[in-house]
This record gives structure tokens, sequence and C-alpha cells, in this order.
């Protein structure tokens, strides 16, 4: 297509691992994409493919501050934010920034420019949920001053922006509510138990479950994820949507099924379980199947199989 005539996206947090992904799928579908990102979390390595692509472009900014984008925009989606534990305790202020001026920032580059903008919001909104499935109606139990507040309450605070643009300005929004995440490109040392878990057992180390393990998670594969991304941008939805996959499983029953996937010789260890974890995590997806006509396709074995995969050639051409 020709170069002028290709609709205009603005990806925010590109270099990190959701982000690249939908660089990936948006190039694909033949979209100049506008990658920008502080590499505060992300790596140039996840992206580095695209610059030679005349369709695509990137701009190292941290998007707490100004953002300014030359041109015509047709879509935004803000991904831009430290999203593991371990990142977010260790940058908790710039954690709150991005969330809410990061978030300002482009929802007035929305408004400006005339663009839809969709907000990458999470489970965590939840927080330690009391009813299970999580369904968008829940208004979650989080603890606003514990170490998770600064991740939780900034993504509360972004939902609660995008929808007053929304509702004052008319502008055209969307909000993920996005559940743990897996795949390739995620970091290993990102302290999130999927990406610990496969690390530890391709290095024959033994796999640390916090607390005894019986807390639960639903994982998605990032295909799924991305697709569901996708469809939401397109589609005429404005409320908050759950993207996740409700396939639950037991922290404990995971890291056993990661050690025999990958024929490890680690055990499992137990450490404290950290403050405010949530004890379970499942994600009511009725609305995304209505509205969106989508659910996940991959099974978690076959991500588990793909993802590890990915690792072992990456541990493999480090040793060679
Ligand atoms: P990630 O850390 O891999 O990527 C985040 C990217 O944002 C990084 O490249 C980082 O450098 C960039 N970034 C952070 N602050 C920035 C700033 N101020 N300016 C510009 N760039 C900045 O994390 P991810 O897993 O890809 O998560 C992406 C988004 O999805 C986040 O908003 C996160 O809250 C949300 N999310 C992810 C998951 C998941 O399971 N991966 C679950 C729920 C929500």
């Amino acid at each position: 297509m020709q170069e002028n005539k290709r609709k205009r996206i603005l990806i925010t947090g590109a270099a990190g691992f959701l982000g690249s992904h939908l660089c990936d799928r948006f190039i694909e579908e033949d979209f100049h994409v506008i990658a920008m990102d502080n590499l505060v979390t992300g790596d140039l390595k996840n992206i580095e493919h695209l610059f030679k692509l005349p369709n695509f472009e990137f701009y190292h900014h941290d998007v707490s501050k100004f953002v300014h984008v030359p041109g015509e925009l047709h879509y935004i989606l803000h991904f831009a934010s430290p999203a593991s534990p371990i990142d977010y305790l260790k940058i908790p202020i710039q954690t709150l920034k991005v969330g809410s001026l990061g978030t300002h920032n482009l929802l007035g580059l929305a408004k400006s420019k005339e663009a839809r903008i969709l907000v990458a919001s999470t489970s965590e909104v939840y927080g330690d949920p009391l009813v299970s499935p999580q369904a968008e109606e829940y208004w979650g139990n989080v603890n606003p001053v514990g170490p998770r507040g600064v991740y939780d309450e900034a993504k509360r605070f972004q939902e609660a922006m995008t929808m007053a643009y929304h509702n004052f300005h008319g502008l055209e929004t969307r909000i993920a509510r996005i559940f743990n995440t897996f795949g390739p490109r995620m970091r290993l040392e990102d302290g999130r138990a999927l990406p610990t878990f496969i690390s530890q057992a391709l290095q024959h180390k033994d796999l640390t479950v916090f607390g005894d393990g019986m807390q639960t998670r639903s994982f998605i594969y990032v295909s799924d994820q991305v697709e569901g991304i996708y469809r939401l941008l397109f589609s005429d939805y404005c409320l908050p949507i759950n993207i996740g996959n409700p396939d639950e499983m037991r922290l404990l029953d995971m890291a056993k099924e990661i050690i025999a996937l990958t024929s490890s010789q680690s055990s499992i260890v137990f450490e404290p379980l950290p403050i405010d974890d949530p004890k379970q995590r499942r994600p009511d997806i009725s609305k995304a199947k209505k509205v969106l006509d989508w659910q996940p396709k991959v099974n978690r074995k076959e991500g588990l199989m793909k993802t590890i995969h990915y690792y072992q050639t990456l541990f493999n051409s480090n040793i060679h």
C-alpha cells in the first residue's frame, strides 16, 4: 500500500513484551507503526527486525513527559508501563506517573489528532479478588498503600481518566483488562512466576514457589492476547473488557508441569508469599466472547511448548 494511504498507529511500550508483538501484528496488517519507548524495562532487540521497514519508526521517549508525534494519527495503543512486581517495586514513582501522567498525555494527543485510543489496563485492578471468576462489573479489592498499590492504583486511575475523556470529550476509547500473558520475549528475570519457572527449569535450578503454591493464576498465550486487543480496538465497545484465558491453575501445578515439559532435573522449593499477592485470578470472558466474538485458541500445553522452545534456542545460542 502507498505510504500516504496507510493508517498510522502509535504504540507506546513498543520495545516491551506485549508492545513488540503488537508492532508485529500491525505491521502485518500494513499499518504505519510509530513505536515509542523509554527502554526502562524494554529491549530494542524485541523490535530491531522492524527497523529496516519503511512503515516503522521508533521514538526513544518517556511518555510521562509531553508527547508529540508529527503528522496524522488514527490509533493509539498505550502499553507503556512496568508490568511485573519486581519492576514496579524498583521504580514505584515512574510506575504511578506512566499510568497517570502518561495516560493523560496520550489521551490529550488522541484528542488533538482525533485518534481512537486503547489503553492497557490489567486484572490487577481487581486486586486480591473476593469473587471468582472476575467479571468486569466487580470493583475489586485493592490495598492502595500496599507495595502493589503503585501499579494497581495507577491502572485504576488510568481507567477513570480514560472514561472521563470518553464521557466529557466524546473521545473514542477502549480499555483492555489484560490477564497474565506469556510467550516469547517475556523477560525471564522479571520475577513473574511463569518466566521464572521456565528459566529455572531450563537451567536445572530449583523452582521457587511462593507460599504453598495453592494460589491460582490463569495464563493466556500472547497470540490470543494480541488477537483480543486487535478485535477490541476495532469494536465499538468502550467499557473495560477482560482479555484472558479462564484456564485457571495452581502455581504449584504449573511448576510441576514446566519441570515435566522441559524434562528438567529441578526440584521445587517454597518461599514466603509476597505482601498482597492475589490468591486467585480467573477472568470471566463472557463479554469478550459476545462483543468481540473472541476466545483463546492456544491451549496451555501448546503455548508452553512454544515458549519453552523459544527460550531453549536462546539459551543454546548464548552457550555457543
Ligand atoms: P514490559 O515491561 O515488557 O513492557 C513495557 C514497556 O513499556 C517497556 O518496553 C518499557 O520500557 C516501556 N515503558 C515503561 N515506562 C515507560 C515510559 N514512561 N515511557 C515510555 N515507555 C515506557 O511489559 P508488558 O508485559 O509488555 O506489559 C505491557 C503493558 O500491558 C503494560 O501496560 C502492562 O501493565 C500491561 N499488562 C501486561 C500484562 C502481562 O501479563 N504481560 C498483564 C496485564 C497488563
